[in-house]
């Protein structure tokens, strides 16, 4: 069976329900009553399985949870308030003042700026790397590393990681893998290539009609025994973790990030989120072809494309061999020079000009003038930001539209 097929059917399967209200219920309270006061000491101390307060977790959001964690083969989840509520709360429940965080590929603007900017004012320090240094991430390790923080496609640089390497780098050293995986939900299955923890901002691709912003955080399950969190490094959570088991990063997310951060995911965000994933697979099946035949087309009209399945791409084979279900809904073009790239965005018609991606619709922006504009030139230059690049998300529309509409803007 084809890749989306199996999806097609877990999907749809598990967000409509089978006896009463066929579409997921909205639970929009923000409290909870808990009867008697029995009840309300054993929610708190974790004996009686009921909804505490929203902040920390929902029966909507719940659902969207269990759904993610068994879309991604983990044993739980934490649904949030957006992307950026994803990657704040499974670093932040993991870091100290003093640790070090190895961060490869690249890189979101909004998770650089959290890193360079934010986490250094705690006194986190970030190392940057590209997803093909290996041996320099290895001597970037020391007792202080306590994150790997990978994404699994480069945006906008659209470079390609070995995952399983660098989840080998990881494993060895004993060092939490995060991969941001925003971009190749059920494309790419970073928990089952060796990650512990897969990321998402939901905003995009999963709900994929802006209609909802929201992020999710699915966990791995804690291998009992021999697990590399029981080890020295991530000795200030040991309590939880042999409390918790096989369950301790969520435990561990909730505790220390959840409650004091307040990145809560909502109920009608959550359900929102519902509603497209049902139809994730279908989109995600339809638009990593149609990136493709653009992506080639253009290229063979002259225009500067990158995209791994261009066969001048430095990752090329990489993208053949594991990435076959393709890496998301991004290319980018470069136009040379911000005017030319302002004349393409003025021309073209089908293109919706916005920093969002995976859209149903096809989306551009400008680069440098926009998210990256604060950035200083080396980190542009580690991003590969260029002067005239423009990052498109391709959407649902006819892949001939976007290549006439794309060839008609450039000329
Ligand atoms: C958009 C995005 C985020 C942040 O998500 P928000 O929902 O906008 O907060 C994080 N990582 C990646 C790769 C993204 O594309």
């Amino acid at each position: 069976m084809n890749h989306f097929e199996e999806y097609c059917t877990k999907l749809v399967q598990s967000v409509g329900n089978k006896e009463g209200a066929v579409s997921p219920v909205i639970t929009n309270s923000a409290s909870f009553a808990y009867g008697t006061p029995e009840i309300a000491e054993g929610i708190f101390d974790g004996s009686v399985k009921k909804p505490l307060y929203s902040r920390m977790g929902n029966p909507t959001s719940a659902r969207l949870e269990s759904i993610m964690a068994d879309m991604d083969s983990g044993v739980g989840a934490v649904a949030t308030s957006s992307g950026m509520g994803a990657v704040t709360l499974a670093t932040m429940s993991i870091v100290n003042a003093g640790d070090e965080i190895i961060s490869i590929g690249g890189l979101f603007g909004g998770t650089y700026a959290f890193f360079t900017e934010t986490l250094t004012r705690f006194g986190i320090k970030t190392h940057f790397f590209d997803v093909d240094e290996l041996e320099n991430i290895k001597n970037a390790i020391n007792e202080n590393t306590k994150i790997i923080f990978l994404e699994s496609v480069g945006n906008p640089n659209m470079r390609l990681p070995d995952i399983k390497a660098i989840a080998t780098i990881a494993n060895d050293a004993g060092i939490i893998l995060m991969v941001d995986n925003t971009i190749t939900p059920l494309s790419i299955s970073p928990l089952k290539l060796g990650a512990d923890i897969s990321i998402y901002s939901t905003t995009k691709i999963i709900s994929g009609n802006a209609s909802a912003l929201g992020g999710c955080v699915v966990f791995r399950g804690i291998n009992e025994g021999k697990d590399k969190i029981k080890t020295q490094r991530y000795k200030d959570v040991a309590k939880i973790v042999e409390k918790m088991g096989k369950m301790a990063f969520v435990a561990i997310a909730k505790k220390r990030a959840m409650r004091d951060f307040g990145v809560s995911a909502n109920a009608h965000a959550s359900y929102q989120t519902m509603l497209g994933l049902e139809t994730l697979a279908l989109r995600m099946q339809r638009v990593v072809k149609s990136v493709e035949i653009i992506a080639l087309a253009l290229s063979k009209n002259g225009i500067n494309v990158n995209h791994p399945c261009i066969e001048s791409h430095p990752h090329h084979i990489r993208y053949i061999k594991d990435f076959s279900n393709g890496c998301g809904t991004l290319l980018t073009i470069d136009m040379g020079t911000k005017e030319k790239a302002f004349e393409f965005l003025n021309k073209t018609k089908l293109a919706t000009l916005t920093a969002n991606i995976g859209d149903s619709r096809t989306l551009a922006l400008h680069m440098d003038s926009t998210i990256y504009k604060d950035i200083p030139d080396d980190g542009k230059k580690f991003l590969g930001i260029t002067e005239g690049l423009i990052r498109v998300s391709i959407g649902l529309e006819n892949p001939q539209d976007i290549i006439d509409d794309f060839l008609t803007s450039a000329k």
